[in-house]
């Protein structure tokens, strides 16, 4: 008895996204899809969170329009996207009308199978996209996002495929983002969930350890119909077994794909050039990292969370943070870590490190986790926390968007003309200040993609600043030696200029802007140093999100009166003392220092 496995090549989606920031563009895309067409897989990958994120963000391409190309260029071959269910490809649940049009439109320009998950595995916040990929005639898979934690059960994952099935979902996936499986976890898994239930089962492994080659042939063996591969030119590291190699390990088994290995061959070849164009996103951290094995910690948010110690000359604290987050994650009910409870996760362990005392910041986002706000946690949270956390506010139980009032009509009248259809409102829905300013950029004519360097010689590094200019150096902070190296200069837009940076192997992109338009900027600080009991100040670099009081109001001690977001996480800044406000220093969009006077309070 043979049985053929189905390949979803993830080469236009997750495979840039592990190893070159999402920086793919259209252009590369297109001349292959001939050839990537007549291969045979079951399904492209081709669209997400990120995808859609760097087009506007980075490549100003529409994503929709880079959709609708890809459908064309692709006739014969199902396109695939991920979906982050109730948070579509955003970082808040959106309500139920913005779910249903944002699928529909997917759906008409050319997604065919949706990729549903949800960060909690809360299968309520899935159940809306489900209805309306089933509406618009479409392939729903439900998703496992995969963790190990004592919750994590084969009989919590199996119990939660069921309900999947029951929803309504066509397949199920197991989302291994972070690279946790292992081969034999993986072959009990899969042999549970092919006897509990009856739908096909999916298999996406990043290779992040190291196993998940091995992971995918235990998976198949006991019962997996389907694996998530790498064209092999990227392949591997931090994105997914190659594509070719496993084809090559299936045939004349009962297992082939039945995929033309030569024709990959050719693909492989192709995608090898374009991957050297992108060389300046790639980081030194793509390769097999086996820590995750150990601390559970994923590979892309170590190297984050390296960034964001060494910003504040902490690197040396790397370990206790490492330390801290399973902590906090038990402390949080077991969450997967995977958007958005990888970065909530993460950073209140950074600040419980930081602070030197657990849990003395809580950010907005955890927050709004122990109210339930993203959903249930799988397990139990800290009761004397969430208090804490909480206070008096009402827990939510329902399902968060339940308590969302429709918002197209509302996303429609805020974004106004600059939007041409309901693709372009979707587009600012999902990403509200990017989303706006490429909507206008666009509208305006001033559409400007970043720039790609030359590809280097071998043995040669990029000269970003001409002949003769040095484009490596060693600096030092804090007694800390790093080692920079320009990559890049970006055209001058805004009047300001983006320069693209290695900081010891991490791309890092910096932006510039002139000190006599910019009070207050990285390094062009104006403001005085906090010494007054009343004076308002942060222990974190990072910008102002709100100003919530005005001068001349009368505040209480621990009222807040800013809110700061460092790492994508905001925090509210209180009042020291009780008094009336006498002076601000910021507004919204500003820049922060620690230790800066940011609003001064007489008593
Ligand atoms: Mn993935």
């Amino acid at each position: 008895m043979s049985k053929k496995i189905h390949v979803t090549d993830t080469i236009l989606r997750d495979a840039h996204q592990s190893l070159l920031a999402t920086r793919m563009r259209t252009e590369d895309m297109l001349p292959i899809c001939d050839k990537l067409d007549k291969v045979g897989y079951w399904s492209l990958e081709v669209w997400g969170g990120a995808t859609f994120d760097a087009c506007v963000r980075f490549l100003k391409e529409d994503p929709w329009e880079r959709l609708r190309q890809l459908r064309a260029a692709l006739p014969n071959t199902r396109l695939q996207m991920l979906l982050r269910g109730q948070n579509l490809l955003g970082y808040r649940h959106y309500s139920d009308d913005v779910v249903k049009a944002f699928v529909a439109k997917a759906a008409v320009n050319g997604i065919d199978v949706f990729r549903i998950f949800d960060a909690m595995n809360d299968v309520r916040n899935l159940r809306v996209a489900i209805e309306a990929v089933k509406a618009a005639g479409k392939h729903a898979q439900g998703t496992i996002a995969y963790t190990t934690s004592p919750v994590h059960t084969i009989e919590a994952f199996v119990a939660q495929a069921k309900q999947m099935e029951a929803m309504g979902c066509d397949s199920i996936a197991i989302k291994d983002m972070a690279g946790l499986l292992t081969p034999y976890a993986t072959g009990e898994l899969v042999k549970a969930l092919k006897a509990e239930q009856s739908l096909p089962v999916f298999i996406h492994s990043h290779d992040t350890a190291g196993l998940a080659a091995m992971c995918q042939l235990k998976a198949i063996e006991n019962g997996a119909d389907h694996i998530d591969t790498a064209i092999s030119s990227f392949a591997w590291g931090t994105s997914h077994p190659g594509t070719e190699s496993m084809v090559a390990a299936l045939k004349g088994s009962e297992f082939d794909t039945g995929l033309n290995l030569e024709l990959l061959q050719e693909i492989g070849l192709y995608f090898y050039a374009v991957r050297k164009k992108y060389h300046q996103f790639e980081s030194e951290f793509t390769s097999v990292d086996t820590r995750v094995q150990v601390n559970q910690v994923p590979g892309g948010m170590i190297s984050n969370l390296a960034n964001q110690l060494k910003e504040q000359g902490a690197l040396n604290r790397m370990n206790e943070v490492l330390a801290e987050i399973p902590r906090v994650r038990k402390d949080l009910g077991y969450p997967p870590l995977v958007t958005p409870t990888s970065q909530i996760v993460g950073t209140q362990a950074f600040f419980n490190v930081l602070a030197g005392e657990r849990y003395k910041t809580i950010t907005n986002e955890v927050k709004l986790y122990l109210q339930g706000g993203y959903g249930k946690a799988p397990g139990v949270v800290d009761e004397k926390l969430r208090r804490q956390a909480i206070g008096n506010e009402e827990l939510i139980d329902v399902r968060p968007a339940d308590l969302l009032k429709p918002e197209m009509d509302k996303l429609r009248a805020e974004i106004g003309a600059v939007a041409k259809s309901a693709e372009d409102v979707l587009t600012y829905a999902m990403f509200p200040d990017i989303g706006r300013k490429f909507l206008e950029e666009r509208a305006a004519g001033t559409l400007t993609p970043e720039v790609l360097l030359p590809i280097p010689e071998a043995g040669r590094v990029a000269s970003a600043g001409g002949e003769g200019v040095p484009t490596e150096f060693v600096i030092d902070v804090h007694g800390e030696s790093y080692r920079v190296d320009i990559t890049g200069v970006g055209v001058k837009t805004d009047g300001k200029r983006h320069f693209y940076l290695s900081i010891d192997g991490m791309p890092e992109e910096v932006v510039f802007e002139p000190l006599n338009e910019f009070v207050g900027g990285a390094g062009g600080s104006k403001r005085k140093n906090a010494s007054a009991p009343g004076d308002v100040s942060t222990t974190m670099p990072g910008n102002i999100v709100d100003v919530l009081v005005k001068e001349g109001d009368v505040v209480k001690a621990g009222q807040a009166v800013l809110i700061t977001e460092a790492m994508k996480m905001e925090t509210e800044v209180q009042a020291p003392i009780a008094g009336t406000v006498k002076a601000i220093h910021v507004a919204k969009g500003d820049r922060v220092n620690p230790g800066e006077v940011l609003v001064e309070i007489e008593a």
